[in-house]
């Protein structure tokens, strides 16, 4: 090869790739939203001051949340249970597990001995509750079902949870659904987030949260639980949280 064909080679080389077809960036697959409506089955959860049944209200703003992050494609969705039948927690976290999904939100109603009593309330998995009344929450969520986590399951997924960052993350999370539901103007317990042995946020690799919409031992709460309007102002305020959860770190979040 003499000195001109040195240079004209590598022009030669470089011309197809002006020709090819561009590159196609590969389009990042919509992040998978695991819903987990407490209770169903024999299992009505907790019973309202005119006897609405937790599990009915909340397979129902679910429903509605899975059609609100199913729009536009942006989310794929799974149900945890779809239909009224009892699903053990621990088989709850399986599936979220073996979907692999992105994120998990568990949808509950509380009940409180005091009618009075009401507002949401927001908690992420801790080993120490971060007050009494949770760990007796968290000990009544549990409550029914053979497959819950003995404190050492919560203890271990804790420590997996802190290696991979998913701890911060259901934190975040939580914060971020109490910040939404207060500028959506739904009534918050005082200290919004708080924390326990939940058995149902064991998965270690999943960011997690569990929402209690309100009181239905609060006659008020009740009410407003069991209207359409309102069902979907909740499934709505949720989405808003993660679709602000999940915006891009560096750009601005979007609104609800
Ligand atoms: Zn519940």
């Amino acid at each position: 090869m003499n000195r001109r064909s040195l240079l004209v080679a590598p022009l030669i080389l470089a011309a197809p790739s002006v020709w090819a077809a561009p590159v196609k960036k590969p389009v990042p697959k919509p992040k998978l939203i695991a819903l987990d409506p407490g209770h169903g089955g024999r299992d009505p959860g907790a019973l309202g001051y005119r006897g609405t049944q937790e599990k009915g209200v909340v397979i129902s703003v679910a429903r509605d949340l899975a059609r609100e992050l199913q729009a536009h494609g942006r989310y794929r969705v799974m149900l945890t249970r779809s239909s009224d039948t009892y699903v053990p927690l621990r088989e709850r976290v399986a599936r979220a597990t073996d979907a692999k999904a992105d994120l998990f939100l568990s949808i509950h109603a509380d009940a409180h001995p005091d009618n009075d009593v009401r507002g949401a309330s927001v908690y992420t998995l801790s080993e120490e509750a971060s007050d009494r009344e949770a760990a007796a929450l968290a000990a009544r969520e549990n409550r029914d079902d053979s497959s819950v986590a003995p404190s050492s399951v919560v203890a271990r997924t804790l420590v997996a949870m802190a290696q991979r960052g998913t701890v911060n993350d259901s934190c975040r999370f939580a914060d971020t659904i109490v910040g939404t539901f207060g500028k959506s103007g739904i009534l918050l317990l005082p200290r919004s987030h708080r924390k326990a042995g939940f058995a149902v946020l064991t998965s270690p690799d999943i960011p997690a949260a569990l929402v209690e919409l309100g009181f239905l031992s609060n006659p008020r709460d009740e009410k407003i639980l069991t209207v359409r309007q309102h069902q979907m102002a909740l499934a709505r305020a949720l989405r808003a949280s993660i679709d602000s959860h999940l915006a891009p770190k560096s750009s601005p979040t979007r609104k609800a």
